[in-house]
């Protein structure tokens, strides 16, 4: 375990920056999102990000193919972006958490090759949740905020003159290398103090108003579930605006479309969501004919189809579909309704 001074910190960025790209969590009018560093950004580690970080491993849109035509013959060119390397500074516990859930989808055969690429590319750097939110509830997710084991490459806490950095995986060590003229070995004192922030930490996250939630309260088999009533119940209020979905570190649903520019045209992938009227349409039509069966589909994968496959949840409780669905419907909602607790 090692540390660097606050007042180190932006020497640290500058060091990271000639060999990485890197980004952090910069708040702008109230406002987190990560963006590129530069000097004196204001950075933010308490406010939670307004999107999650899953857009550098799997972007809005990005394209993959460009097609040629010369006369009667397409020329079809496969499209290699040359990703930088790059730092994401300051992920929150739950986020990280996610990068590891999405990689059970793209990472297994037949390996995603555009996400692959982008995820050996980066280096993770989370840091411990010290203002966890209302809204927030990993912890139902066993997800442990004060110290994650495994989904970053280096993991942080913030003390009052310093931060504390672990490096978990080769590339943190291989990063931590190359930063060893700034950090410095940690004392007695830093882990006295270390003991007490994440003492605060299991505090806070222990009273925050949603910390009883247990998904594990869902009992019955996949058809009882899909036939409960409950969905007709919960879905009644959604309006299929896929917020929830735009949001969700978790979602990684795309589509598939072409951009016709007459002689050279596009093959992209582009976020879409399940909550969507034309998701899965096909030639002979959709087979999700209504709302509530494109929500139950949303819940059905994160709490019983995913976590039957790949043995956890896809859920983070992150807590952002809670802030922003226009009609307040939510997982917790969804999670409590069919476990029987309201
Ligand atoms: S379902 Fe909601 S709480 Fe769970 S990870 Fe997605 S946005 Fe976060
Ligand atoms: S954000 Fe709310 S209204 Fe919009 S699709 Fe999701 S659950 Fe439905």
């Amino acid at each position: 375990m090692k540390k660097i001074l606050k007042n180190k910190f932006s020497q640290l960025c500058n060091h990271v920056s000639k060999d990485y790209e890197l980004y952090v969590p910069i708040e702008n009018e109230g406002i987190v999102n990560f963006s590129r560093w530069e000097d004196e950004v204001n950075i933010n580690l308490e406010i939670k990000t307004n999107t999650s970080p899953k857009n550098f491993v799997f972007p809005q849109s990005e394209t993959y193919l460009k097609f040629k035509s010369e006369g009667k013959k397409l020329k079809i060119e496969r499209v290699d972006e040359e990703r930088e390397d790059y730092v994401l500074f300051g992920v929150r516990p739950c986020d990280a958490k996610a990068f590891n859930l999405i990689d059970h989808v793209f990472l297994r055969e037949p390996v995603d090759r555009l996400y692959e690429e982008k995820r050996n590319k980066g280096v993770i750097i989370s840091a411990a949740c010290v203002e966890p939110e209302e809204t927030c509830f990993c912890s139902s997710f066993d997800i442990n905020p004060e110290e994650l084991k495994n989904g970053s490459d280096i993991f942080i806490w913030t003390l009052e003159n310093s931060i504390i950095w672990k490096p978990l995986t080769e590339k943190g060590e291989e990063l931590t290398k190359k930063l060893e003229d700034i950090l410095e070995d940690v004392n007695e004192k830093d882990l006295k103090e270390l003991e007490i922030v994440k003492e605060n930490i299991r505090k806070k996250i222990k009273e925050l108003p949603l910390a009883s939630l247990n998904p594990q309260t869902i009992q019955g088999d996949l058809n009882e579930l899909f036939e409960s009533e409950v969905w007709d119940q919960v879905s009644k209020s959604c309006l299929g605006c896929g917020a929830c979905t735009y949001v969700c570190p978790t979602c990684h649903c795309y589509d598939i479309q072409d951009f016709d520019g007459q002689k050279n045209s596009l093959r992209f992938r582009c976020w879409d969501s399940c909550m969507f009227s034309d998701f899965t349409l096909m030639a002979h039509g959709n087979p999700r004919v209504n709302q509530k069966e494109r929500f139950r589909q949303r819940f059905m994968h994160k709490l019983v189809y995913y976590p039957n496959n790949h043995g956890e949840y896809a859920c983070v409780g992150c807590g952002r579909c809670i802030e922003k669905c226009p009609v307040n419907m939510n997982i917790v909602k969804v999670i409590k309704k069919l476990g029987g607790e309201i």
